[in-house]
């Protein structure tokens, strides 16, 4: 058998080849010897090698290294348990040398190959390899396993922390390698799903889990070639990619995709459906009006602009609501909200298309958006309009009560009355303006030139605030005469305003503007108290008629403000008149009926003005009974025509009916005079009798009249 004895400082160490004489063979034999030496000794293991007696034949210098063993001792032919003996004495064996032997003994007695391993005393890791000899006796290789043993406990420690932290996600996971096959999945993606492990096996391909998406019919919906193509775009760019997925049962998830370093991409899956509910109410609440829920002025404009980029043929609405105002100050301000909201839903049933747009900019302001066919634009327009009218001047009912608004509109054409949101919104409000200005519950369509109208109303309004300081003011006066005796039985007060920059303004030109802004308030204060200072200095017995406006009425004041025009001028409750309009008896509030039914116990008389035109509707004078009804002059003017004949004929007889005293406006002829005593009319007013005149000609005219000169 081919030995190497190597001494210390040499490669192998083995017993000679001393003794065999032969030359040629000897020096084959040295050759083969020392290239088999070279071999031992070049392994990357250590290598023992012991006869059938347990004695060492050869080892290499790996072998002596890992042991730490004492080269001078462990030399060929030393007995395996001496070696045992010194690796204990040297101090790297973790045992005795005969637990060792104990050991070892039956690996040496087995006539197979085994590996086992051993732990030095310094907690290296020893493995050995044990193979028996055919010729007795074995050889051991011996590899410290010590660093791979450490990195396999490492890599086993990260496992368990990835698993660890995989199971405790909130969020779903899926990991795809390079491939695109499934490698990682975690519990809470089968969760968050609702599947088993079975519906998405590992190693399934990412195209596989998307049909099983499909097919579990998971997704709202799914479109699978477009989810590879993105998450390819995704991959190639090296960036996250995020996309909500709406789930079929309603709720949603984020789905990240994020590319892996070493190639493939790590997909997380988060609930999000409330976080999203949270996040899409902030963002709503930022758009809408949270009274009426609908678009609020910002998302209004967003939707213009979209609206205006689209370029198709659009009307703008700029709506105002009529007597809100009275609403709120009568019933409170959340019978106010109450309407509001009605208001909006019965305008948001208006619209028909889905895609025209109601805001509410805030109090009784809305504005519409609304999309029409090319070219149908007024058209379409002027359906809505009318519709809008139609459906908000419908009573809104709750449990206890009825309220009555209007709505007045302003509409801008869009291209026609403007190309951006700014100049159609400010000629829709022009419009809306001059709706306003002309009487309530109407729509008007924008005009080139209204803009110079508005501001003429404008500057009335500045002027007229400053007319009233200023005593711009003055009261004429009109008789009234009792038909049957030819009598003057009073005068009414009629405004007038001498303007310096205007001349004289006729009050059916200020008195609107005045009761818009209020001031008719002060202005009808003035008219009361100078009325009735006026009339103190008549015949006894003249009573004196004043106009009052339904906004005086229900400013909360009025009655304070009657009783002191007459305490200061010392005219008796029973000689005033108040003639007030249908508007007035419409107002569903009870303040301005209790109002009135104070004044009139106190003994003021209450007029039905301007009656027959406007609402007519009989059932007022069930509400209030009125002392008088004044017959509109364009009644008196048409008397020759028959149906107008018998309107007048019909509500004289009314009135005698009610015993209500019906006095006729406007009688400029004989023959119409002659109409009305014939028909049994108590009274009439007009050119005829006389023309409303200055204070001081009244005077001398009721002064004059020869009824009264003996009565007064
Ligand atoms: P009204 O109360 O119906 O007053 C009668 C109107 O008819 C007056 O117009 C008068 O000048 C006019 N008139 C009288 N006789 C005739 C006639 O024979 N033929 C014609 N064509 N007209 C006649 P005026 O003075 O322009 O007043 C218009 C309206 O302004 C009044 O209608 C009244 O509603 C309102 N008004 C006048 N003064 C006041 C006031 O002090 N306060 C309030 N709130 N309104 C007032
Ligand atoms: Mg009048
Ligand atoms: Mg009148």
């Amino acid at each position: 058998m081919p030995v190497a004895h190597v001494k210390a400082g040499s490669p192998v160490r083995g017993r000679s080849a001393e003794g065999i004489g032969l030359p040629g063979i000897e020096d084959e034999l040295r050759k083969q010897n020392d290239r088999f030496s070279a071999a031992v000794e070049n392994m990357s293991h250590g290598l023992g090698m012991f006869d059938a007696d347990e004695r060492m034949i050869i080892c290499n210098g790996n072998y002596i290294s890992i042991f730490r063993l004492d080269a001078e001792v462990v030399k060929p032919g030393i007995r395996f348990f001496d070696i045992l003996q010194h690796s204990v004495d040297i101090g790297v064996a973790s045992h005795s040398a005969e637990e060792l032997y104990a050991i070892r003994k039956p690996y040496i007695d087995r006539a197979q190959p085994s590996t086992y391993e051993e732990m030095l005393s310094d907690g290296r890791i020893i493995n050995i390899s044990h193979r028996p000899l055919a010729s007795g006796g074995w050889v051991s290789i011996y590899e410290d396993i010590t660093e791979q043993r450490r990195a396999e406990q490492e890599l086993k420690e990260q496992h368990r922390r990835f698993d660890a932290a995989l199971a405790n996600m909130s969020q779903g996971l899926l990991m795809y390698d390079a491939d695109g096959r499934l490698i990682v999945r975690n519990e809470r993606f089968l969760e968050l799903y609702h599947v088993t492990p079975a519906d998405f096996p590992l190693g399934m391909s990412h195209r596989g889990a998307l049909e099983q998406f499909a097919r579990l019919g998971i997704y709202a919906e799914i479109d699978i070639e477009s989810e590879i193509s993105k998450t390819a775009a995704c991959l190639q760019a090296g960036e996250m990619l995020s996309t909500y997925r709406h789930l079929a049962d309603g709720r949603t998830l984020l789905v990240v995709r994020r590319p892996m370093s070493g190639g493939g991409w790590v997909a997380t899956f988060d609930d999000v459906t409330e976080r999203r509910r949270v996040e899409e109410r902030m963002t709503h609440l930022a758009h809408h009006d949270t009274l009426t829920n609908l678009p609020n002025r910002s998302m209004f404009r967003e939707r213009l602009d979209q609206a205006l980029g689209e370029a198709t043929d659009l009307a703008i609405f700029s709506l105002d609501l009529d007597r809100f105002k009275a609403v709120n100050d009568t019933w409170g301000h959340p019978a106010g909200d109450w309407l509001l909201k009605c208001v909006a839903e019965r305008l948001q049933n208006c619209l028909r298309s889905e895609t025209d747009v109601v805001a509410r900019f805030g109090g009784d302001e809305f504005v519409i958006i609304q999309f029409n066919t090319k070219g149908a634009g007024p058209k379409d327009a002027e359906k809505l309009a009318k519709r809008i009218v139609d459906i908000i001047g419908r009573p809104f009912r709750d449990k206890s009560r009825d309220m009555h608004v209007g709505i007045s509109l302003g509409i801008a054409l869009f291209p026609n009355d403007g190309r951006d949101a700014d100049t159609l919104l400010k000629n829709a409000d022009m419009a809306l303006y001059r709706a306003k200005s002309e009487g309530r519950n109407v729509y008007r369509f924008f005009e080139p030139g209204m803009d110079a109208m508005v501001q003429a109303r404008r500057a009335l309004e500045t002027d007229l605030e400053a007319a009233l300081p200023r005593r711009e003011f003055g009261l004429d006066f009109q008789p009234i005469m009792n038909i049957a005796s030819g009598e003057i039985v009073g005068a009414e007060a009629l405004m007038r305003w001498h303007s310096p920059a205007r001349g004289l303004v006729p009050p059916d030109d200020f008195i609107p503007v005045a009761e818009e802004t209020g001031l008719i308030v002060p202005l009808g204060e003035w008219a009361l108290r100078k009325a009735c200072t006026v009339a103190a200095g008549w015949p006894h017995g003249l009573c004196i008629a004043v106009n009052v406006s339904a906004v005086q009425i229900k400013s909360g004041t009025f009655a304070r403000s009657v009783i002191s025009a007459l305490a200061f001028s010392g005219v008796p409750a029973d000689r005033l008149e108040l003639e007030i309009t249908e508007t007035v008896l419409m107002d569903e509030s009870d303040t301005v009926l209790k109002t009135l039914k104070q004044l009139r116990g106190l003994g003021i008389r209450i007029a039905l003005d301007d009656f027959g035109i406007g609402y007519s509707s009989l059932g007022y004078l069930r509400r209030f009974p009125v002392d008088k009804i004044k017959i509109d002059r364009s009644f008196i003017r048409d008397i020759d025509n028959r149906d107008t004949a018998a309107i007048v004929r019909t509500i004289i007889g009314l009135g005698a009916q009610l015993g209500t005293t019906v006095t006729a406006e406007g009688v400029e002829t004989e023959a119409q005079l002659e109409f009305l005593r014939r028909e049994g009319c108590v009274e009439a007013q007009g050119y005829l009798i006389g023309v409303p005149s200055k204070a001081a000609d009244i005077q001398r005219l009721l002064k004059a009249n020869p009824a009264l000169s003996q009565s007064g």
